[in-house]
C-alpha cells in the first residue's frame, strides 16, 4: 500500500510538536503500509553549525528517543542519512534540475537565513536534499508537520521534472499531515515549537521533568483574557494549550474547552502540564534507558543503514542510466 518515508534532524532531543505533529504518526504507519522509512538525517543538521562530538551525541540520543516513541527496527527501517551516500548523489542530481528562485520562498531558508542574517549554500539547498531523501526509496507517502509542506511541494515538482526529462520514473509523493499540524513556541505563539529554538522556555522535550513541564507550561505566553476558548488566529496563546491538551489526552478541542469553563488559564495551565506529564512520562523513562547503551543503538542504525542501501542502490542504478552516466 505505498512507501513511506520520513526524516528528522538530530538536532537535539525530539519536542512535543515533532511527537504530535510527526512521531506519534509515524509509529500508527508502522502497521498500515509495508515499507517504512525512518531516517536520522544529519546531512540536514549541519546546514547549520554543530559541534562534532554534540552531533555524534545527538545522533544516537535521537535514534534513542524514536525507539522510546514506538518506532520498532522489524517494521521499519530506521538509519542514519549520511550512511547512505546515495542521498547526497540524487541530490546533486535533483539540484541540477532545480531553479535558484524557486528555493527562495522556501520556510527552512527564511527562516533559518534570517536568524543569523546569512545562511550557507547548504542551507539554500536543503529543500533538494530532502526531495532526495524521499524520491531515493520511491517513496509515495511522507508524514510530515506543516511546516513542511512547501518543502513536499518542490519533492512533487521535482519529480515531475525528473520524469519528463528522463522518462516516468519517480511516483509524486504526498503529504500525511497528523491532527496536530502545528505546535507553537511556548514563548512566542506565532512562530513554531523547534528543537533548535535557543529560548530554554519556548520547548517541550520529551526528556524534560514533570518538574520542566510545569514551569515551562505554567511560563506560557498567553493573553489578558483570562477565560479558556480557542481561536487560533485571535487568541494563539491559550490556543496552543488547548490542542496540546486535546492531543496529548485524546479529546477533541471542544471537550477540553467545556472541561475548561469556569477555569482561568492560570488554572487550566496546570490541566495541561498534568496531560503533558502523564502522557510524556514513561517515554522520558524508555530513553534514559535505551541511551544508557550506546553499542546496541550503534548497531541498530548499522543494520538499517544496510537494509536502506540494499533499496537506494537499484534505484541509483536505474537513476544513473536515465541521466546518461551509463
Ligand atoms: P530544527 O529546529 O532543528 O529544524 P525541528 O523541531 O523543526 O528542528 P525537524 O527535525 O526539522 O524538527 O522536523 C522533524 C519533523 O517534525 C518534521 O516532520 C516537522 O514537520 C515536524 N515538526 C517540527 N516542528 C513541529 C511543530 N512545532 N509542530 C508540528 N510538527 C513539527
Ligand atoms: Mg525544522
Amino acid at each position: 500500500k505505498g512507501q513511506v518515508f520520513s526524516g528528522i534532524q538530530p538536532t537535539g532531543v525530539p519536542h512535543l510538536g515533532n511527537y504530535l505533529g510527526a512521531l506519534e504518526s509515524w509509529v500508527a504507519l508502522q502497521n498500515e503500509y509495508s515499507a517504512v522509512m525512518y531516517s536520522i538525517v544529519d546531512l540536514h543538521s549541519i546546514t547549520q553549525p554543530q559541534d562534532p562530538h554534540m552531533l555524534r551525541d545527538n545522533i544516537l540520543d535521537m535514534a534513542a528517543s524514536l525507539l522510546a516513541c514506538g518506532i520498532d527496527p522489524t517494521r521499519s527501517i530506521l538509519f542514519q542519512q549520511s550512511q547512505v551516500s546515495e542521498h547526497a548523489e540524487l541530490s546533486w542530481i535533483l539540484g541540477c534540475l532545480t531553479s535558484m528562485p524557486r528555493l527562495r520562498h522556501l520556510p527552512q531558508w527564511k527562516m533559518k537565513s534570517k536568524q543569523k542574517n546569512e545562511g550557507s549554500v547548504g542551507l539554500y539547498t536543503y529543500p533538494v536534499l530532502q526531495a532526495a531523501d524521499i524520491l531515493l526509496y520511491k517513496s509515495t507517502h511522507v508524514p510530515v508537520g506543516e511546516d513542511q509542506i512547501q518543502h513536499l511541494e518542490l519533492a512533487q515538482d521535482l519529480a515531475r521534472i525528473f520524469n519528463n526529462q528522463y522518462g516516468e520514473f519517480f511516483p509524486e509523493p504526498c503529504a500525511l499531515l497528523s491532527g496536530t499540524r502545528k505546535v507553537k513556541s511556548l514563548r512566542d505563539p506565532s512562530s513554531k515549537m523547534s528543537k533548535s529554538d535557543p529560548q530554554k522556555l519556548a520547548t517541550v522535550f520529551l526528556t524534560d521533568t514533570p518538574d520542566d513541564i510545569v514551569l515551562k507550561i505554567r511560563r506560557a505566553v498567553t493573553d489578558f483574557t483570562s477565560e479558556v476558548t480557542y481561536e487560533p488566529e485571535s487568541r494563539p496563546g491559550v490556543s496552543n494549550l488547548v490542542s496540546m491538551h486535546a492531543a496529548v489526552s485524546e479529546q477533541s478541542m471542544e471537550e477540553v474547552v467545556r472541561l475548561a469553563e469556569g477555569m482561568d488559564t492560570g488554572q487550566y495551565k496546570n490541566v495541561v502540564a498534568e496531560a503533558i506529564v502523564q502522557k510524556l512520562q514513561p517515554i522520558r523513562l524508555e530513553i534514559q534507558r535505551l541511551r544508557a547503551d550506546r553499542g546496541h543503538l550503534e548497531s541498530l542504525l548499522a543494520k538499517g543503514a544496510e537494509k536502506a542501501r540494499s533499496l537506494a542502490a537499484p534505484v541509483m542504478t536505474e537513476v544513473r542510466k536515465l541521466v546518461g552516466f551509463c
